[in-house]
């Protein structure tokens, strides 16, 4: 199996082999054709599986089939449960679209809001967040999410954990009902599989 034959455009190919991989990992191969296909996809996935790239460049191709808009309104968001995972998640998002006209960005709290906000307002399309920053800018009318296209949700049991289940219901209130929905975690619980019920439209289940 290589990059190629999953159907990657050549600017992603570019982009993966720049990085310096060379076959897709488990989780890559068995996520990104049904992500392409415009399927919701609940994946369980460790760190370090390589899951990052398997919604990242899926996620990329889709957005460049049409093109960007002036305003460049956020066509997708990832919600992380951590500053680092959100951090790290962007780095990815940045490499991996590093030959697209696409402009990402990534907020969380603990730091000042203000060069956060000047970024947003010059227009991303690609938003990592944390819950909590990302509802305060909502409430302060610094973002909308009424036109996004994709949601991801990375590390949700994580993000359960540290008890933000009315944070993501909350999200996924203000998020148009006609978007494509991935939800990664590491387990399977109980309310995981509630809250993958309540927000992924037949979804793909996918293991590494
Ligand atoms: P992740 O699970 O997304 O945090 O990725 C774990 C590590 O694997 C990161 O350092 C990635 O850069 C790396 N990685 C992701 N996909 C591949 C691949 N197909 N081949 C080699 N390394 C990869």
């Amino acid at each position: 199996m290589s990059f190629q034959s999953l159907g990657l455009s050549d600017a992603l190919l570019k982009a993966v082999s720049k990085k310096g991989y060379t076959t897709p990992s488990p989780i890559q191969e068995k996520a990104i054709p049904p992500i392409l296909e415009g399927k919701d996809v609940l994946a369980s996935a460790q760190t370090g599986t390589g899951k990052t790239a398997g919604f990242t460049l899926p996620m990329l191709q889709l957005l460049t089939k049409t093109p960007a808009q002036r305003r460049r309104p956020i066509r997708a968001l990832v919600l992380t449960p951590t500053r680092e995972l959100a951090a790290q998640v962007y780095d990815n998002v940045k490499e991996y679209s590093a030959f697209l006209d696409m402009k990402s960005t990534v907020i969380f709290g603990g730091v000042n809001q203000n060069p956060q906000v000047r970024t947003l307002r010059q227009g991303v399309d690609i938003l990592i967040a944390t819950p909590g920053r990302l509802l305060d800018l909502i409430n302060q009318g610094e973002l909308s999410l009424s036109k996004i296209e994709f949601l991801v949700l990375d590390e949700a049991d994580r993000m359960l954990d540290m008890g933000f289940v009315r944070d993501i219901k909350k999200v996924i209130s203000l998020v148009p009902k006609n978007r494509q929905t991935l939800l990664f975690s590491a387990t399977f619980s109980k309310e995981i599989k509630a809250l993958a019920s309540s927000m992924l439209k037949n979804p793909i289940l996918v293991e590494a």
